[in-house]
C-alpha cells in the first residue's frame, strides 16, 4: 500500500502544525512562535517551540524536532504512513492508495522495517504455535515468564534449521540482499544463503516508536555451542549505539514517574516489567553509550543504575555512571545482595522488596565511597588521597556548576576535608594547562586591504544563506541556487544541505520548510537547521539592522536575499585575496609575482563592482 508523493505533499501543506500539536500540548503565543512544555522530556519552563509559518517544531531542551508528521510519529508512536493517514482524516482529505508488490516499498528504510516485521511474526509463530517450539516454551516457563509477557515483548523462537526463514522470505518474494543487510540471513562460501538465527530464543528490539529494528537471539539448550547472544548487525534501521532495549515499553512509565531504571539484560528488564516495574531500560550487554544516554534524557534525567552484583556488573555500572554524569543525569545506584541479579531478585523477593531497594538507592557518590571502603582504600591516609582523586574525577564530569558545588560540599563532609582542597583537585582535572588555543598569527595580513574580521564572517553569511534556503520561498531558492554553488560553502555540512535542497528543487518538489526538514538524513544537521530556523538568531538581527534603511523600508526579502548572496561573494573574494597576499609575501620568483598581482587586480575589480551593486541595492 503506497500513498502517492503528491498526496503526501498535499496533506502536509493542509495541516496547521500549531492546530495539530495543540490537541496534545497546551501552547501559547510568544512573538512569531508558539511555546509550551515539551511532551518529549520533563521540564518546568517551556522550551518547546512551534512555528506556524515554517510548519515545524523544535524543543531547545531535548532537541526533539520536525514537522507535523514527525510530531505524531513521536508523540503517538505512529509510523510515517500512519501519521499521514491521521492528518488526512483530521483534515478530511481522501487518500487513494497505489497497490504495490512487497518489494517496491515507499523507500528502502520502510522495506527493511517490513522485512523485520515479517521475521518477527515468523519467530513468534514458531514459539507459540509450532510443535518445534516446545523446548523454547518450556525454557521460558522455567524462567517464570508468563505467556502474556512473552507476547508483550514479541518474543519468538528461531527453528533449529538452516533455511526455514530463507524459504519463507523466498515465498514472500522478499529481497534477499536486503534480508542479508539486516542480518536475518547470510551467504556461505559457495554463495548460498542460510538462516543466521538458529535454535535461539528471539528478543525483537524495538525503536522508541515501536518498530522492529533488530533481533537478539539467545541460546538456551543444554550443551548448545556458540555465543550466548547473537545480535543483528548495524544497519540502516538499527544503530546499535543509539538503541535502548525496552524504551518503547517503558517510556510512558518513565515519563509518569520521571525516573528510569537501567539494567543490563533483556531478561532482567522483562522480569521487572512482568512484576509491575515498568520504567526500565536495558543497555543489553554492551556498555552504555553517549547516544543512548541522550535518547533517554528526552524522557527523564533521573536514573537508577541496577547491575548484577558480580564484579563485571559493578564495573559496567561505574562506566555507565560516568557517561550519565556527563549528560547531567541525577544518578542513583541500586545494590542487590551478593549472588542476585534483577531477574532472580524480583522473582525471589517480589515487587515490594524491590521498591524498598529503589527507595534506599545510594547516590552515585555514596556508592563509590562504599565501593572504596569495601576495597579497603579508606583505611590509611595515603590510600585515602588516591580515593578522593578517584571520586573527584567523577565529580568533574558533572557539567552543572551548582550541582558540582553541592557534591564538593558533601564530599568534604564525608571525608572531613576542606572544600578548597577538593576544589583544587577538581581544578586540575577540569582545566588542564594544555587547553590554551594558539591562534594563527594574522597581524601581517590585517595590515593589507582585507581585514581578517571580514573573512571571519563567511560562516555567518553561510548560515544566513542556509536559513534563507530552508525558509522555502521558491523565488529566493531559485535566486540563491543560481548564484551560490554547493562547493562555495566553506562549512562541510552546508555543502551537504545545499546540494540536498538543489536536487529537491530541481525535482520541482514542493519545497516548503516542513518538506525539506523531512529530507535531512543526518540528525546533527537536522537539529542544526531546526534550531537555526526557530531560534531568535542574533546574526539575522544584526544583518537586518545593517540593511535596515533600504531593506526593511521596502520590506523586500528578495532584495535582502540578493544582498546576502552578494556579501557572501564579496567575502569569498576577500578570502582569495587574502590567500594571494600571503603567497605574494612568500614568493621570490618575479614572474609568479607578476601573475599573482594580475590575479589580485582582477579580484579587486570584481569586488569593487559587487560592492557598488551592494551599495546601490
Ligand atoms: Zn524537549
Amino acid at each position: 500500500m503506497k500513498i502517492p508523493q503528491d498526496k503526501i505533499d498535499e496533506i502536509r501543506s493542509s495541516a496547521d502544525i500549531a492546530d495539530v500539536i495543540s490537541n496534545y500540548v497546551p501552547l501559547r503565543k510568544r512573538g512569531k512562535n508558539y511555546i509550551g512544555l515539551c511532551p518529549f522530556h520533563s521540564e518546568k519552563t517551556p522550551s518547546f517551540t512551534v512555528n506556524s509559518n515554517l510548519q515545524i517544531y523544535k524543543c531547545f531542551g531535548c532537541s526533539a524536532g520536525g514537522n507535523v508528521f514527525t510530531f505524531l510519529m513521536e508523540y503517538k508512536n505512529l509510523s510515517f504512513i500512519e501519521s499521514v493517514q491521521e492528518i488526512a482524516e483530521q483534515y478530511g482529505i481522501k487518500i487513494e492508495y497505489e497497490e504495490e508488490a512487497f518489494n517496491k516499498q515507499q523507500d528502502e528504510i520502510e522495506e527493511l522495517y517490513d522485512i523485520n516485521l515479517v521475521a518477527a511474526k515468523y519467530f513468534s509463530e514458531n514459539l507459540f504455535k509450532k510443535s518445534e517450539g516446545e523446548s523454547a516454551r518450556n525454557y521460558l516457563e522455567k524462567r517464570r515468564l508468563k505467556v502474556q509477557t512473552q507476547k508483550i515483548f514479541g518474543l519468538g523462537y528461531a527453528l533449529d534449521s538452516w533455511d526455514s526463514f530463507l524459504n519463507l522470505a523466498k515465498s514472500k518474494s522478499i529481497d534477499l540482499d536486503k534480508a542479508k543487510q539486516i542480518g536475518l540471513i547470510d551467504v556461505n562460501s559457495t554463495g548460498g544463503y542460510y538462516d543466521k538465527f538458529r535454535s535461539r530464543i528471539i528478543f525483537p528490539i524495538f525503536s522508541p516508536n515501536g518498530r522492529v529494528i533488530a533481533f537478539g537471539g539467545r541460546i538456551f539448550k543444554e550443551g548448545e555451542q556458540g555465543a550466548k547472544y547473537l545480535n543483528s548487525p548495524e544497519s540502516k534501521v538499527y544503530h546499535k549505539r543509539s538503541a535502548l532495549y525496552g524504551l518503547y515499553h517503558a517510556k510512558e512509565s518513565i515519563r509518569e514517574f520521571d525516573k528510569a531504571i537501567l539494567v543490563e539484560g533483556y531478561m532482567d528488564l522483562i522480569s521487572l516489567y512482568q512484576n509491575g516495574v515498568k520504567n526500565v531500560v536495558a543497555s543489553s550487554g554492551t556498555s552504555l553509550t553517549d547516544e543512548q544516554v541522550k535518547l533517554l534524557g528526552r524522557f527523564t534525567k533521573n536514573i537508577y543504575v541496577l547491575f548484577d552484583a558480580d564484579a563485571a556488573g559493578q564495573k559496567a555500572a561505574v562506566r555507565s555512571i560516568e557517561i550519565l554524569l556527563k549528560e547531567n543525569f541525577e544518578v542513583k545506584v541500586i545494590t542487590l545482595p551478593e549472588g542476585e541479579d534483577p531477574d532472580s531478585f524480583i522473582n525471589n523477593y517480589g515487587k515490594d522488596e524491590f521498591a524498598e531497594k529503589v527507595k534506599n538507592a545510594a547516590s552515585f557518590f555514596e556508592y563509590q565511597v562504599e565501593q572504596l571502603r569495601k576495597a579497603g582504600k579508606l583505611d590509611n591516609v595515603n590510600d585515602q588521597t588516591e580515593a578522593i582523586r578517584e571520586i573527584v574525577k567523577n565529580v568533574a564530569l558533572v557539567k552543572d556548576v551548582l550541582r558540582r558545588t553541592l557534591l564538593i560540599k558533601s564530599l568534604a563532609n564525608k571525608f572531613g576535608l576542606r572544600e578548597k582542597l577538593i576544589e583544587s583537585e577538581l581544578e586540575k582535572i577540569v582545566s588542564p594547562k594544555s587547553e590554551r588555543i594558539i591562534k594563527p598569527s594574522l597581524i601581517e595580513a590585517e595590515k593589507q586591504v582585507v581585514t581578517i574580521d571580514e573573512v571571519k564572517r563567511i560562516p555567518e553569511l553561510e548560515r544566513e544563506i542556509i536559513k534563507l534556503l530552508f525558509e522555502g520561498d521558491s523565488e529566493i531558492l531559485g535566486l540563491i541556487l543560481d548564484e551560490v554553488h554547493d562547493d562555495d560553502f566553506t562549512v562541510e555540512g552546508f555543502k551537504i544541505l545545499s546540494s540536498m535542497i538543489r536536487s529537491e528543487f530541481a525535482g520541482n518538489k514542493n519545497v516548503t520548510t516542513s518538506y525539506l526538514i523531512e529530507k535531512i538524513e543526518n540528525p546533527k544537521l537536522k537539529d542544526f537547521v531546526e534550531k537555526l530556523l526557530l531560534e531568535d538568531d542574533p546574526i539575522s538581527k544584526k544583518m537586518w539592522e545593517e540593511y535596515t534603511n533600504e531593506i526593511v523600508l521596502r520590506n523586500n526579502k528578495i532584495i535582502f536575499a540578493q544582498d546576502v548572496v552578494r556579501r557572501f561573494h564579496i567575502l569569498t573574494i576577500d578570502k582569495t585575496i587574502h590567500t594571494i597576499q600571503n603567497e605574494l609575501n612568500a614568493e621570490k620568483d618575479q614572474s609568479v609575482i607578476t601573475e599573482l598581482l594580475q590575479e589580485l587586480d582582477a579580484l579587486i575589480k570584481e569586488k569593487a563592482s559587487l560592492r557598488n551593486q551592494h551599495e546601490n541595492s
